[in-house]
């Protein structure tokens, strides 16, 4: 079975307000770290079907080493391969390279249309950078794009977010990440007792949550996970693994990884990785159990848990969800509804998953 391969790229111009993510502004390791990269996948024997770019900001390595990484992988035909990209840290010509070497899927980090909102969440892009370059990436042929747009931010409303998403909605995507946002401990926002201040209040927040659900859908973006939508056909191949329980390899520091049974991470120091012959791998734990399986099952909308699948107690349980409308039974499975993804932490526990 060809796997999928997440490559971590940690580097990034500037922080944002909200972001825990491992990354480095010293753009001078970014040879080095390619390199590291390169030896670390001539040591995998594995032919991939997804690959995908994550960081950080993988947009920040030049078209030639996204050539190089991608020239020393054994890669499926028809394989997916997505990269993230900052709004302003592309070019039309950039992307056209991009695309040339074999990269067919983008995720942009767009997060909202408004610039106030923007600027709240210490994003270097305007909302105008986001939808020129959104359009950019159509032009030169991508087909298959992704914006990430985040909700219960700093000073949100329900308009402005219908706003971010009229704009969405006419921009030629294929894919959105609609996610909650998360005060992180030690990141400046969780310092900045004003901004704190302008977060919505958790019944806004559910509001906002089930209101982007239902105008995504409006849209013809169907929700397939809790934070996931897509047009037919263009549901995340890659992330499906993670939530399929399937094995994946990760590169990078902080990449994570799931093989022969066992989840493991690489450390969160990039020193250490570019000088490293191979990777530092930190077993976590064993993976792959039926609870596990169970859990990431939950969070896919439209494939949900079979019945047969689950115990009788649990079976019984999610039938008093669905009579409370948190979850619906289709084709003997169950699966959560929009209000169900609200607490689906909470379901877990009651469906006794883990
Ligand atoms: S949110 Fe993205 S661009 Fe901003 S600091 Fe984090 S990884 Fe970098």
């Amino acid at each position: 079975m060809p796997k999928g391969l997440y490559i971590h790229v940690p580097f990034c111009v500037s922080k944002c307000r909200y972001c825990d993510f491992y990354s480095v502004t010293d753009l001078s390791l970014a040879d080095g770290y390619t390199k590291a990269v390169l030896r670390n996948i001539s040591a995998i024997d594995e032919n991939f079907d997804t690959i995908y770019f994550g960081g950080g900001t993988p947009s920040l390595l030049s078209a030639e080493q996204i050539s190089q990484i991608l020239s020393a992988v054994k890669i499926s035909p028809n394989a997916e391969i997505s990269m993230e990209c900052n709004p302003n840290s592309v070019t039309g010509n950039y992307l056209g390279e991009i695309r040339n070497v074999g990269v067919n899927r983008l995720s942009f980090g767009v997060q909202s249309f408004c610039d106030m909102e923007l600027k709240m969440l210490g994003r270097r892009h305007s909302s105008a950078e986001a939808i020129s370059v959104i359009n950019s990436a159509h032009a030169v042929g991508f087909e298959n794009i992704s914006a990430d747009l985040m909700l219960a931010v700093s000073g949100q409303s329900k308009e402005s977010l219908s706003q971010s998403l009229d704009v969405l909605g006419n921009l030629p995507l294929t894919h959105v990440s609609a996610y909650m946002l998360k005060v992180e401990e030690g990141t400046p926002l969780a310092r900045d007792e004003s901004l704190l201040a302008q977060i919505p209040d958790d019944d806004m927040m559910a509001e906002m949550y089930l209101f982007a659900a239902e105008k995504l859908e409006a849209m013809g973006f169907e929700q397939y996970e809790i934070s996931n939508f897509a047009r037919a056909g263009f549901e995340c191949r890659h992330n499906l693994k993670y939530w399929h329980c399937e094995e994946y390899y990760g590169i990078g520091s902080a990449a994570h990884s799931f093989v022969n049974g066992e989840r493991y991470c690489c450390p969160k120091n990039i020193a250490e990785f570019i000088s490293a012959e191979l990777q530092e791998k930190v077993h976590l734990e064993k993976g792959g159990s039926e609870s596990e399986k169970a859990m990431l099952a939950l969070r896919l909308t439209k494939e949900g848990i079979a019945a047969n699948s689950l115990p009788e107690t649990a079976c019984q349980n999610a039938e008093v969800l669905v009579q409370k409308g948190l979850m619906k039974k289709e084709k003997d499975s169950f699966m959560l509804t929009p209000k169900g993804c609200l607490v689906s932490n909470q379901i877990i526990i009651f469906l006794g998953l883990c």
